[in-house]
């Protein structure tokens, strides 16, 4: 099937997969390029990940993380943005198929930027997933605030005392900062935003644990950072367990295994992943095709230019693609989605595709916040905690953000929760925390269903 509305050009043709920092940064920075460019994501939105824990914890709404995407690129007049899931890339033909609710579509391209980015890994236990959420999509954060306040709630109306602290310990496993920032969110939403909101509990009194089987928290940060943000969250009450190993989710709990070989169980209602990632898929049917290899988180370890073997115009950026010293972070995407497409449009004006300089990664430094008032950032070899970083991340943060709205009321909720307590974004259905639970059902039931017509 072909683009309803789309013009049949001779146009350089561009699809990009993916509209998060890479496919984004892709198209925007091909606007003045001479090409066609479809933009195809299973997404209508652009995603800023990085705040997805403020959304989780009731901070921020979803619609100030994620502008749709057609509306950002509404002026590019050579860009049309395409819903539709990726299934499969044929590099021989230079065709990508895209599904959109059962429709197959097929879209050629000239040249082909692939940021599909990576979803949450399980390590081999998708099953966790079911009583963990992953934290990289908005249903997930959406999910996870119904999850979280729900437990509250349930809490308020038990008067079984075992099951109320079930329901008021909550478990973060991970301790990346993702895992830090939902940590130290969940610790300051039970301290001071639902602080006197219930008769029956005392929400201060919920048990935030922030667990990892590594033996630091945020590795990537180094020791010393690693150590000032558990110091501040266990002065906010979290309980850090490292060495830490988690062996089995259910609806009740975790097992989880220590570093001594012992083997105990944390009985709590609400858990959340942030253990680990996987690169799409793609990437691996991208490998197979072009003989490029992947490494255990899946991501196509491309050539110096992002490119794979024998496929110059296909490019891999951001988290699905491995490059030495590039970090799975925003601006790994980003600047590999602009080089990526500065390389087109030189190459469309006659630049030699041969003499094509390698991808150079300009490292700006890593920050995560840990609570209100406290961050810890890296840039270099400069590391400084505390204040002064937390309001670099603030800053950044508002920087990157898309479109001056989001920014403006972004700052506003910043304001009353930062300095007020408040969060505006409390507010939870039944169908948010356990909708996905409920559609895994109904579609295993109509499987089963089909499996038995099949049989029949
Ligand atoms: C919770 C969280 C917090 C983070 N915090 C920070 C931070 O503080 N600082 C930082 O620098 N980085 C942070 N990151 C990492 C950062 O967000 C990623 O490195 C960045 O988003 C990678 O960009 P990308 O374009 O490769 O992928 P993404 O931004 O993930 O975009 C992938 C896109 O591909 C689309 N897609 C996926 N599969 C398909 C398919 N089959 N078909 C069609 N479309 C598809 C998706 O819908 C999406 O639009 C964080 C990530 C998470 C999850």
């Amino acid at each position: 099937m072909t683009h309803p509305g789309a013009t049949p050009s001779d146009k350089h043709k561009v699809v990009i997969i993916g509209s998060g920092f890479g496919g984004l940064n892709a198209a925007k920075q091909l606007k003045r390029a001479d090409v066609d460019i479809k933009m195809i994501a299973k997404t209508t939105h652009h995603l800023f990940q990085p705040l997805l824990y403020q959304v989780a914890t009731g901070i921020i709404s979803e619609g100030e993380i994620a502008p749709p995407t057609r509306v950002v690129l509404r002026d590019q007049k050579n860009c049309q943005v395409l819903l539709g899931e990726v299934t499969n890339i044929d590099l021989q033909n230079q065709t990508v198929d895209s599904i959109l609710l059962g429709h197959t579509y097929r879209t050629p391209y000239d040249t082909l930027i692939v940021a599909a980015g990576a979803g949450q890994s399980y390590f081999g236990n998708d099953h966790f997933a079911e009583w963990a959420p992953g934290m990289k999509t908005i249903d997930d954060a959406l999910e996870l605030r119904g999850r979280i306040l729900g437990a509250f709630e349930q809490a308020e109306r038990s008067s079984d005392p075992v099951r109320r602290d079930k329901l008021l310990t909550f478990v973060v496993v991970g301790a990346g900062p993702t895992g830090v920032e939902m940590a130290g969110q969940i610790a300051e939403l039970a301290d001071n935003t639902l602080k006197g909101a219930f008769r029956h509990i005392d929400s201060t009194r919920a048990r935030v644990i922030l667990l990892d089987a590594a033996p630091a928290v945020l590795p990537p940060m180094g020791e010393k950072l690693g150590q000032k943000a558990a110091a501040r969250l266990e002065k906010l009450g979290v309980e850090i367990q490292l060495g830490a190993m988690v062996t089995d989710v259910d609806r009740n709990g975790i097992t989880v295994k220590r570093g001594d070989g012992t083997i105990d169980r944390i009985e709590c209602a609400t858990k959340v992943w942030s253990a680990g990632v996987s690169a799409s898929p793609l990437g691996k049917i991208i490998a197979d095709q072009s003989g490029a290899e992947v490494d255990r988180a899946g991501r196509v370890k491309v050539l110096p230019d992002l490119t794979v073997p024998g496929h110059p115009n296909v490019f891999v950026v951001g988290d699905m693609a491995a490059v030495d010293g590039v970090p799975g972070m925003a601006q790994g995407a980003i600047q590999g989605a602009k080089y990526a497409a500065k390389l087109v449009t030189a190459e469309l004006k006659g630049a030699d595709p041969a003499a094509r300089a390698p991808f150079q990664y300009f490292d700006k430094g890593s920050m995560a916040t840990v609570s209100r008032y406290s961050a810890v950032a890296k840039v270099g070899k400069i590391e400084f905690a505390g204040f002064f970083a937390w309001l670099a991340w603030l800053f950044l943060h508002l920087i990157y953000m898309v479109g001056f709205k989001a920014r403006l009321t972004t700052s506003l909720s910043w304001i009353s929760t930062f300095i007020g307590s408040h969060r505006g974004q409390l507010t939870i259905t039944e169908q948010q925390a356990y909708a996905r639970t409920r559609i895994e059902q109904l579609e295993e039931i109509a499987a089963a269903v089909e499996d038995e017509k099949a049989a029949s």
